[in-house]
């Protein structure tokens, strides 16, 4: 099975349509020959209504983050990206975003990853990429022995809103983790 074949099946996916509000919508960039992958969260209610993943406050935290311009983040032939859950989940009652639909990473990463092999580094944003990829553990700690994964995998925290109190907290993240990531990501897009 090709990439594209694969990829759109996932797009005409509905497995999990009962659980969804917003119903199916699923949002990924993959291509033959991207060399960074996004493995992030879940998409929110704007990359539901556009189709443009990260096309939000968070999303620009996250370009800041990799020194990456609009244009450099959207070059698919560049730069991949894959949720833990490909369509919107839903919002929590206290505030926030349901979790990543669970049987959506194992029917689609499944599938999808073994058909990029041109992916060098992924980046592993936000505590259900982390948990799925490396194992369970505080986020923040993955994220502070980040060079343990290298040069595989990058984990970071999600660039929500709530990543700023947290990054005051741990003033390394900006010190040490962010120049480390720039240049990782430099290093592929050059
Ligand atoms: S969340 Fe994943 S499994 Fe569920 S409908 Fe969307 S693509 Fe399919």
């Amino acid at each position: 099975m090709t990439l594209e074949k694969t990829a759109a099946e996932a797009r005409a996916c509905t497995l999990c349509a009962a659980h969804l509000p917003l119903g199916p919508r699923p949002i990924l960039r993959v291509s033959t020959t991207a060399r960074l992958l996004i493995t992030s969260q879940a998409p929110g209610t704007a990359a539901h209504v556009t189709g443009t993943p990260f096309n939000d406050p968070s999303g620009v935290r996250l370009r800041d983050w990799l020194g990456l311009t609009e244009d450099q983040f959207y070059d698919g032939t560049k730069l991949a990206i894959l949720p833990m859950g490909l369509c919107y989940p839903g919002r929590l009652p206290q505030g926030g975003d349901l979790p990543p639909r669970p049987e959506c990473a194992p029917l689609w990463h499944t599938r999808l990853l073994p058909l990029l092999p041109t992916i060098r580094l992924t980046l592993l944003v936000g505590t259900y990429a982390i948990a799925h990829t490396i194992g369970p553990g505080p986020m923040t700690n993955h994220v502070q022995n980040f060079r343990q994964h290298l040069p595989k995998y990058f984990p970071l925290p999600h660039p929500s809103w709530r990543t700023i109190g947290w990054a005051k907290r741990n003033p390394w993240f900006e010190e040490d983790v962010l120049p480390a990531l720039k240049k990782e990501v430099t290093a592929l897009f050059s």
